[in-house]
Order: structure tokens, then sequence, then C-alpha cells
């Protein structure tokens, strides 16, 4: 390099907050990595349990119990049982201001098990598996908070860690109670993460969806002796998915609707009187899944009328789209281009490939460069999150990391195969890595926090979050 260029550039180092903690990492920074390598095998050992545990929506018990006595164990005063959801709790440590809270997930999805190989072979047959890398999430979430609690223990920052353990991500969305709760009212700065074939700060946000289900309801008879007295509560479902699917030619291409029939009727001689679709519908904004969800409610109530038969529509859930906050995605990215590449061994690179090959995606291995920062506020791909309906609430950062073969199916097999190994376990290190380094610059640097805090203020002015989920506690199952 040039001299003169060299010293320009340290000098602008020294002027922008950002370059400046990516050149030069504070001692806290360093530290809080060196405490991330330090907790490496009890994350890997908590990861690999809550893997195997498998643990579906609100029934993620033993997942949260090994996170919440990991928390205790290191000096956090722990709350279980938090807003009416037994695997909902909260991990407290540190007094006063700021206050910066952690999110962790831990739940499963149903029918994935998978063993931790190369082709598809479920581990238990018919169980569930974590085909979103959630048993990574909840373990770097904590590991990250746990290596800020001992920088507040020593006297190297002040305030407040708080890891939050949100269950039923991929059902009933467990943050949105936990808000409905006044769990995050306090938070300064929400952090979260996630599983992904890529390394990113992330900008490009979720979907909001709507979840809804439509019942109908008709009359018993005798299909084949007298079926003029029946009143098929399935042709309501019938007529309803038709409507669905023809709407599906004049939406914008940026909106995904999707169903399953939960109750079509038990057997072909039975007129059904009773019958139930599951309907989810997504779009870059909430404003556009809002009229979805009006032109759906019209479709339920056609059918039914010609059907004979009535309908119920209840809304069950949904997710905002992620308010995106750049200034937190610039310290995120400075983070990751400190620490560089995920290093892969060899074997790993191969193992993915394998996957690749197994599910005909492109031969490319892993990702293991942080992508380019990209500032551009591009619509998001599909898929959502309530981790989007906290963004709304409180100033949140979120990242990606590499735990998967790149472009291989999500919420599928090859997901819970590399989550169960070293490739999961090392993504999942540094994710906790780059979580622990952006809250040390939260901590440390009030002028960052406050250029996250004004974007968020810009952005939310005269906004008023509205929930999804009914009244009334979350379901959660009996047994
Ligand atoms: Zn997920």
């Amino acid at each position: 390099m040039n001299c003169c260029l060299a010293i320009v550039l340290f000098l602008l180092g020294a002027l922008v907050p950002g370059a400046a903690q990516a050149d030069t990492p504070s001692d806290a920074k360093q530290e809080a990595v060196a405490s991330i390598d330090r907790q490496s095998a009890e994350m890997i050992g908590l990861s690999d349990q809550i893997w195997a545990f498998a643990e579906t929506a609100l029934r993620e018990a033993r997942s949260a119990a090994v996170l919440a006595d990991y928390a205790e164990a290191q000096g956090f005063a722990v709350e279980r049982g938090v807003a009416d959801m037994p695997t909902a709790f909260v991990a407290s440590y540190g007094k006063g201001r700021p206050i910066i809270g952690i999110m962790g997930e831990y739940d499963a999805l149903p029918g994935i098990s998978q063993r931790a190989q190369t082709t598809r072979q479920a581990l238990e047959e018919g169980a569930a598996g974590h085909g979103c890398g959630h048993n990574l999430f909840g373990p770097a979430s904590l590991a990250a908070a746990v290596a800020i609690k001992e920088l507040i223990a020593a006297g190297e920052l002040d305030g407040t860690i708080r890891f939050i353990g949100t269950p039923a991500e991929e059902d009933i969305g467990g943050k949105l109670y936990m808000l409905r709760d006044g769990l995050f009212d306090d938070v300064d700065i929400a952090l979260a993460w996630h599983p992904s074939d890529e390394i990113n700060a992330d900008t490009e946000g979720s979907q909001a969806m709507v979840s809804f289900a439509v019942e109908f309801r008709g009359r018993a008879a005798h299909a084949a002796a007298d079926p003029w007295n029946g009143r098929s509560a399935l042709d309501g479902v019938e007529l309803f998915t038709h409507a669905i699917n023809l709407m599906r030619e004049h939406v914008e291409p940026t909106v995904r609707m999707h169903y399953v029939i939960t109750d079509g009727g038990d057997v072909p001689n039975v007129v059904p009187d009773y019958a139930r679709v599951w309907c989810w519908v997504r779009d870059s904004e909430h404003t556009s899944v809002d009229k979805l969800v009006e032109r759906a409610r019209a479709a339920a109530e056609g059918a039914a009328l010609a059907t004979d038969t009535t309908s119920t529509f209840s809304i069950e859930s949904g997710s905002y789209e992620m308010l995106v906050n750049l200034e937190g995605a610039k310290i995120i990215h400075a983070n990751m281009s400190w620490l560089g590449p995920i290093e892969f061994t060899r074997e790993e690179q191969e193992f993915a490939r394998e996957i690749q090959r197994e599910t005909g995606v492109e031969i490319t291995g892993l990702r293991s460069e942080p992508e380019p920062l990209d500032l551009t506020r591009r619509a998001p791909d599909g898929g959502s999150t309530d981790v989007a309906d906290v963004s709304w609430v409180v100033p949140t950062l979120h990242l990606s990391v590499t735990t998967a073969a790149h472009d291989a199916p999500w919420h599928a097999w090859p997901v819970v195969a590399t989550g169960g190994m070293s490739i999961g376990h090392r993504g999942m290190v540094y994710a906790a890595k780059v979580l622990a380094a952006t809250m040390v610059d939260l901590y440390e640097h009030a002028e960052q926090r406050k250029a996250v805090e004004a974007e968020f203020e810009e952005q939310t002015r005269g906004f008023k979050y509205r929930f999804y989920i009914p009244e009334g506690p979350p379901p959660v199952p009996a047994d």
C-alpha cells in the first residue's frame, strides 16, 4: 500500500467509529470473543442436546430447561414460565441502562427427524427435527449474553444484559405473547440471529404474514342413500381453496399463499359436516397482507353461500415484516469483517457438497465469507419470523450465519443434518462471537446506540404496533 494512502486510511479509521473498532477492537471485545471460545464445548453440548430433544412449539420443556439452567449456573437471575408459556423464560444480569436483550429460539419442526448424515434417514421415524437450526440459535445467543455478563461483572461494561428465551417461533409466534406481556418494554436494543446458508448482516428483512383458519359446517348424511339431505363442509373448503388458487393470478408476485386441509371428513360414505383449512398469506408489508386477508375472508363467505354451509374465519397469528435497522447492520458487518470467514474443514465442505448432490442443487459447498453489506432496502425473500414483531417495538439487530449447505432445502432434512454436526457448531460459535462483539460496541459506544435508536424512531414515528394474535392466553397444549 502507498504510504500516503495508508496514512489517509488510518486517519479515516480514527474518524469513523465503525471502521475504528473493526481495525482496533477494544479489550472488552477481544475478551468477549475469548469467552465464546471458552464456552464453545458447553455450547456444542447444549446444542446437541436440544437437537436430540427436537421438541416442537410450546413443548420445548427440556430444551428451555437446559438453557435456563446454564444461564442460572452462570449467575443470571432467571424467571421461567413467563407470558403464560411454560417454555418461555428471561435471564437477566446487571443493573441500569442500557438494557440489551438477546433472543434465543429452540423449537423444532414436526416430521423431519434426520440423522447427522448426507442422505435422508430419520433418527426416529415420524419424529420432529431441527429443520430451522433453532438448536443452534438458543445456545449461541445465550453464550453471547454470558460473555457480556462476564464483562459487566468485571466492571468493564455498564448496564443490563438480558437473554430472552422465546418459544414456538415455528407455530404461534411466542414472541407476540411476550411482547403483549410487556417483556420487551424496557429493552433499549434487541438482537437476534438465524442459522442460514450464508453469513450476512441482514438488511433484507422478512415477510409479513397472517395465519388463519376457516372452518365450514354443513349437514351429515349417507353419501349414497340420501346425499340430498347432506351439505358437505368439505365442499366449502374445496371452493374456498379454489378461490385462493384463482387469486394467485391477481396478486403481486411477492405474495405467498399456502394452506393445508387439517380436517376434511373421515370416510367417503359420510357427507362431512365439518371441515377446516389452515392458510398462511405473506407479502413484503403487513398492509398488503391485511388486504389479502380481507379478500380471503370474502372468499370464505362466498364458498359457504355457494355450498349452503356456514363458515367461521379465525385469525390465529401473524407477524409484521422485519424493520431493518441499517445503522445496526453496519455495526454487525464491521464485526463480521473483523472476525473474517468461518474456517470450515475440507471434510465439512465435502459433507455439504454431498447434501447438495443428494438434493439436486448447485454443488458449491458452504459459504464461509461474510456477504457484502447491502444497504438498498430490497424486498425480502420468502419467509417470516416473530423477531420482526419485536423489531417494531424495540430497535432490533439481526444477522444470519452459515450452518447449512448453500441452497439446500430449508425446513427440511439437510438443515437438520448439518445442525447436528460440526458445520452447525462452527456457525453457532461464529454467530455468538458476532453477537457478543456487536453488543460490546453497543455498550461501549453511546453514539452507535443512539444512531440505531434514531433510525428506529424515524421509521416508527406515529406508528402503533397492533397484535395479530387473538385475546386470551397462548394455546399451550395440555399434555
Ligand atoms: Zn427459524
